[in-house]
């Protein structure tokens, strides 16, 4: 607790952070090394981060749209232009959009349109186009979603029209509900787009396939047949990031703007595969790229947030700490002591390093099809089903803590110059973008009742469904995998009793829809209308195997972690991801009983404790400059009062004193008389 050193000019909390710092355990830049994969990660990382020194945006809260949008625009070329040859790797996008000090459609360009490029086209396209795009000679966006069709990809109407006579593809727009709709980059900035179109020769329909187009000239007008508009005003970043509409009306492309690595149509127009690509699914490979860049994203997204709301809440004091004390400046208890506050943060912080580690997994796991490492795509039917799930799951988690982490900074939460409050809406795009939970846990879920079949026809999983295995063995029983966890505190705060327990439990969940799904069907009920029927628990099945596996990295980065005092701490946020996910999850019934709940409580209690020494340190290990986390209430320094008083002088409203129409809407109505006189008590026959 505190006594107040504030004084007029300051608010006396510069001590606070140091003092916090020099309580830590650990060493804070073996954590960082964790967080990024290693030590030479970090460094390039820090490289990457580095090129936006300068390009602070401290005025961000109190610019227009216009403004913003030529900001990032200019500070997106200056820091990217460097660098013509380079080719980031996803993980290297992912740093810089997390390390942007603006997000933008300059993201769209770099993790949509060069990644398609590099993912879909064939060798002779990406030496056309990807040099040219990576040196901003032509921009580029990703235009799938359309009015009419968003989650169901299948389901797009925009056709492309195979004319052999001219040996090119037309591209139109049947409908309004063909018109290309959300595709950010799309309505001012590109001049290219990839174009998600379906296939017709001769009649025949191939499916899905992606086309690139030239959407606007040499003076940056919209091309003939292709119109172009902004789809308005929307919250958070959204603002700036350039959704657009288009409509096609018969474009003609060259036959040889198909995006080629996978199949070509031959001039004579004959389709063929050009490469086995093991699945027809390779087509969405740049969504897959895409949500698994989500998933980490999601981790940086709210570690942001628990930053600055740990920070404050380390400074901020409110209450006594004798609360029977009638001296006003009596010393006062920082809010991060109370429990209920230290739980929320570590919940969240605890939840940002789950999916930081996560995301480095799922990394590994797609980079075999993303970035040519492997010549077999046989993992990607896992990928795409694992990582639909873990961003549905990982981009709530996120917005529902960053949300929280907000709602902790009380009042200044809700400032824009808090950083946090900002943050809540530049990050509400997330969960919809590139597909809605609920929707991508039932993707998830399909593929799980497919390997469920697998395994009881004999089939042998791996990877993340490796725990499914045991169902294919003779004299399986469910209640015989029940993990027997002792229902003492000590055991909930073991990180591989906790994994045992999430891998039983969503063993349980699984096991169980897939016998309610075969009893519909035998009870007479159609796939689909039984599928329908159990969605709710088929998204808690795919929930429960989300939680399960972010759990089991998590537990498998703390087991190999070599310095004891880092283990031991991430041993602890681990145990405390584990525990908050029980107390705050009410599907545990038939895995723990009364006591046991009431132990994991128990135990999440002390692991709180445990933690607090920590709190600071362990979000500096997350490494976001003041630059990046623009905010007044979680800046290094800990001078929040500073701060917030230096950003409410500049706040635009105070340029016009009086402000601007006061002499047309509020003059008239004054008594100027009675203000003139000023505090002054009125005479009765003045009154
Ligand atoms: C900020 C932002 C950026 C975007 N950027 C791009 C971009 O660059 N390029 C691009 O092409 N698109 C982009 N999109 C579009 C985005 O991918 C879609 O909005 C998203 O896939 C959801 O589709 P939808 O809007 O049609 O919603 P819908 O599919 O209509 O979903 C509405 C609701 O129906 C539910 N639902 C739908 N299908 C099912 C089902 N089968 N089972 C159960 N429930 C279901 C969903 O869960 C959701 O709750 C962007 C969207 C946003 C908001």
């Amino acid at each position: 607790f505190f006594f107040d050193m504030a004084t007029r000019d300051s608010g006396g909390t510069e001590h606070v952070l140091p003092q916090e710092r020099a309580q830590a355990t650990f060493d804070v830049e073996k954590v960082t090394n964790l967080l990024d994969g290693n030590e030479k990660a970090t460094k390039r990382r820090r490289w990457f981060i580095g090129h936006n020194e300068g390009m602070g945006l401290t005025d961000r809260y109190n610019m227009r749209r216009e403004d913003l949008f030529k900001k990032h625009c200019s500070d997106f070329i200056t820091i990217h232009k460097k660098f013509p040859n380079f080719k980031p790797t996803n993980k290297d996008v992912q740093w810089m959009s997390s390390n942007s000090t603006m997000l933008g459609p300059f993201g769209n360009h770099y993790g949509l349109f060069c990644v398609t490029i590099q993912t879909h086209a064939s060798e002779e396209q990406k030496s056309w186009w990807l040099p040219k795009a990576l040196r901003f000679e032509m921009i580029g966006c990703y235009a799938q979603t359309e009015i009419g069709h968003g989650s169901n990809v299948r389901g797009l109407q925009t056709t492309a029209t195979y004319d052999k006579g001219a040996q090119q593809f037309i591209l139109h727009s049947p409908t309004l509900k063909a018109c290309k709709w959300w595709p950010g980059a799309l309505a001012k900035l590109s001049t290219h787009a990839i174009v998600y179109a379906q296939l017709f020769m001769e009649g025949k329909e191939y499916g899905l396939h992606s086309f690139l187009l030239q959407i606007r000239d040499h003076e940056h007008k919209p091309m003939l047949g292709v119109e172009l508009l902004d789809m308005g005003p929307k919250t958070g970043t959204g603002n700036i990031t350039d959704h657009g509409f288009m409509r096609l009306t018969q474009v003609r492309i060259p036959r040889e703007f198909m995006l080629a690595r996978f199949q070509q149509v031959t001039p004579d127009g004959k389709y063929i595969k050009t490469r086995q690509s093991g699945t027809d699914n390779i087509q969405y490979s740049t969504m897959v790229v895409t949500r698994v860049s989500m998933v980490a994203g999601a981790g940086a997204a709210l570690a942001k947030a628990v930053t600055i709301a740990t920070r404050y809440s380390a400074i901020r004091t409110q209450g006594f700490v004798d609360i029977r004390s009638s001296a006003h400046m009596a010393p006062e208890r920082t809010i991060l002591d109370y429990q209920t506050q230290r739980y929320r943060l570590f919940k969240q912080m605890a939840t940002a390093y789950a999916i930081y580690f996560m995301g480095n997994r799922l990394f590994e796991l797609s980079s075999t099809f993303t970035e040519g490492v492997g010549s077999s795509d046989s993992n990607f039917a896992e990928v795409m089903a694992i990582s639909g799930g873990l961003k549905g799951l990982c981009t709530l988690m996120a917005s529902d803590g960053i949300e929280d982490c907000r709602k902790c900074c009380g009042g200044n939460g809700f400032l824009l110059s808090s950083g946090i409050g900002a943050l809540t809406g530049d990050y509400l795009e997330f969960p919809t973008a590139e597909g809605d939970a609920a929707m991508l846990m039932l993707y998830l879920a399909r593929y799980l009742i497919k390997a469920l079949q697998k395994t009881q026809s004999g089939g042998v999983l791996t990877s993340t469904c490796e725990y499914l295995n045991v169902v294919g063995q003779p004299g399986f029983s469910l209640e015989a995998q029940r993990s027997h966890i002792e229902s003492t505190a000590t055991m909930f705060a073991n990180t591989s009793e906790l994994v045992g327990l999430y891998r039983y439990r969503a063993l349980r969940n699984l096991v169980m829809v897939g016998s309610d799904l075969q009893q519909k069907v035998l009870d007479g009920m159609s796939m689909d209308d039984a599928w329908s029927e159990t969605s709710l628990k088929l998204v808690d099945a795919a929930r429960a195997h989300c939680l399960y596996c972010i759990l089991d990295t998590f537990a498998q980065i703390c087991a190999s972690i070599q310095d004891a005092a880092v283990r031991d701490v991430m041993s602890q946020l681990c145990a405390v991801f584990g525990l908050a996910h029980i107390r705050d999850q009410g599907d545990w019934v038939g895995v723990l009983d009364v006591k046991a709940l009431k132990m994991s409580h128990e135990a999440l209690s002390q692991m709180l404790g445990q933690l607090r020494p920590n709190a600071v340190a362990l979000v500096d290990a997350f490494d976001f400059p003041d630059r990046v986390l623009n905010s007044t209430i979680g800046r290094f320094d800990g001078k929040v009062y500073e701060a917030l008083y230096e950003a409410a002088q500049r706040s635009a409203f105070n340029k016009h004193d009086p402000f601007e129409g006061y002499e047309d809407v509020l003059r008239p109505h004054l008594d100027l008389e009675f203000l003139k006189r000023g505090n002054v008590v009125p005479t009765a026959s003045k009154l």
